[in-house]
């Protein structure tokens, strides 16, 4: 009986522990519902960065830079609300008037 109750009582702290470390990621989710975002690649566990690529319309520092990498969600987070800009490049004004057409 004690025995059973202390297995619970680690699981649930196991569960704590969980949820703690999901909140940490939260920028990454946050950063998935954002309305520029179009993709977020999180490729840390392949040596790699987080990669965003911004929906059509969206640039990170110049023209037509539409895909950018950090090396974690809260810095893509921080550089998408403040380094994305407008984009008027090609690409981003044809997509624009094939949705007015459309
Ligand atoms: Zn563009």
């Amino acid at each position: 009986m004690g025995n059973k109750r202390s297995v619970t009582a680690q699981k649930i702290r196991s569960r704590q522990r969980t949820v703690t470390r999901r909140r940490k990621t939260d920028a990454l989710t946050e950063l998935r519902a954002h309305p520029r975002v179009e993709i977020v690649d999180d490729e840390r566990e392949m040596g790699n960065s987080v990669i965003v690529t911004l929906n059509r319309g969206w640039r990170f520092n110049d023209d037509g830079e539409h895909v950018f990498g950090e090396d974690t969600p809260e810095e893509c987070l921080a550089a998408v609300k403040a380094r994305v800009k407008p984009c008027t490049c090609q690409e981003c004004k044809a997509a624009k008037r094939k949705v007015v057409c459309a």
